[in-house]
């Protein structure tokens, strides 16, 4: 069976470019990028490139970017960093109800350990309100943490406006732009940001590595201790292999940005009217405002969302239905009750997200797969009356 992949925002496949970079960093130039002999020097030239090849697509300088485990330590770098440097003696973090959890969660441990949080929904659309981070500055506020875009409805955050206030007030400034490299502009000048996440798995770089952008003058404690690697902000053996593959796929999306994002978002618009076509009472959610071009999540009332995926997946179509599986309890999707939605109906909700290898012809499946899987779902449902 021909199988089709629209769950992009959870994870992309190595691209060949990137797979073919990375090759000889893990059976030739094998050495320690600490070394000094010839070995150690290969290993090093290639971490400096992705360096380079990184801080081209953010417009930053090579020096602010430290190589991390991946997205979520990146978060959890920018935001314990930031906050454990502040030399302001009571301490308070603004940030949203819709962040990953990589953001939420660490943004809880703070709320345990005695800082203050600030919890600002994202409306009723999945969008941050520049006014409410404005009425939310405190004296002893000591970071910004909100996210580019969404990773399951695809809303592009005020960021410059964010940053504007930030700036103004003297407040570092973080985003999660895991899910924003690679799909929109992330020039961190035109943002203003002083710290941007970004992830190698979610633009077709290999899982387990990521980077932080630190803007020059951003102080920042360390959280992990070891070694004097990435200038002392980060110890650890660099992932050299990773690192490079990185580099690649950041060096990829840059050169891309344009024609892939026209490429999908016309998929997407497609895939999107088709389905509000074809199935009756489908709602977007996060509709009418700025979406990366990947994204859609459509809700399809009267229907369990673990039902759809399995039913999907069992015709070859893999979505994401955004609810977390804890403990043996599905879980609705805390971004989509955060926007307003009732459990139901956050239950009830699919993201489908595209990418590179996404074509016509897998629009075309999923176009046929999908009308079929609502109306036998909703006839098993004693709630649907249609
Ligand atoms: C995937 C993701 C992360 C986590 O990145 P990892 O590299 O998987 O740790 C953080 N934030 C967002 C928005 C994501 O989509």
């Amino acid at each position: 069976m021909k199988r089709h992949y629209f769950d992009y925002n959870s994870t992309t496949p190595v691209a060949p470019e990137v797979l073919r970079a990375m090759l000889p960093y893990l059976d030739q130039s094998y050495g320690n990028a600490s070394s000094i002999h010839t070995f150690g020097q290969q290993a090093r030239s290639g971490v400096e490139r992705a360096r380079r090849q990184v801080a081209a697509l953010l417009n930053a300088k090579p020096a602010e970017i430290v190589f991390t485990s991946g997205g979520t330590e990146a978060d959890n770098l920018a935001i314990l960093g930031a906050v454990y440097g502040s030399g302001k003696p009571a301490k308070h973090v603004i940030t949203s109800t819709i962040e990953h959890p990589a953001v939420l969660n660490t943004c809880r441990y703070l709320e345990s350990r005695g800082v203050a949080v600030t919890w600002l929904s994202g409306g009723s659309r999945g969008v941050v309100s520049v006014e409410d981070v404005r009425k939310a500055l405190r004296p002893e506020t000591v970071l910004i943490s909100i996210m580019h875009a969404n990773n399951e409805l695809g809303t592009v955050q005020p960021i410059a406006g964010i940053a504007r206030l930030a700036r103004g007030s003297g407040i570092p400034f973080h985003t999660d732009g895991v899910q924003s490299a690679g799909k929109i502009a992330t020039d961190v000048q035109q943002l203003g940001v002083d710290l941007f996440a970004l992830s190698g798995h979610k633009i077709y770089g290999p899982q387990g590595v990521g980077a932080l952008y630190i803007r020059k003058g951003t102080v920042l404690e360390p959280v992990l201790f070891g070694g004097s690697h990435e200038r002392g902000r980060r110890p650890g053996t660099e992932n050299v292999p990773g690192i490079v593959g990185l580099g690649e796929a950041a060096a990829l999306a840059h050169r891309d940005l344009d024609s892939e994002g026209r490429r999908l978002s016309a998929l997407r618009d497609r895939l999107q009217e088709s389905v509000l076509a074809r199935v009756e009472s489908a709602v977007v959610n996060g509709d009418g405002v700025e979406r990366t071009p990947n994204t859609t999540n459509i809700r399809f009332d009267h229907i369990e969302g673990e039902a759809m995926v399995i039913a999907l997946d069992l015709k070859g179509v893999a979505v994401s239905s955004g609810a977390a599986c804890s403990s043996g309890a599905v879980k609705p999707s805390h971004v989509l009750t955060a926007i307003g939605l009732s459990t139901g109906q956050a239950k009830s909700s699919i993201r489908f997200s595209l990418g590179k290898k996404t074509t016509d012809e897998d629009v075309d499946a999923l176009l046929e797969a999908v009308p079929s899987v609502v109306a036998h779902l909703r006839k098993l449902s004693p709630a649907y009356a249609g």
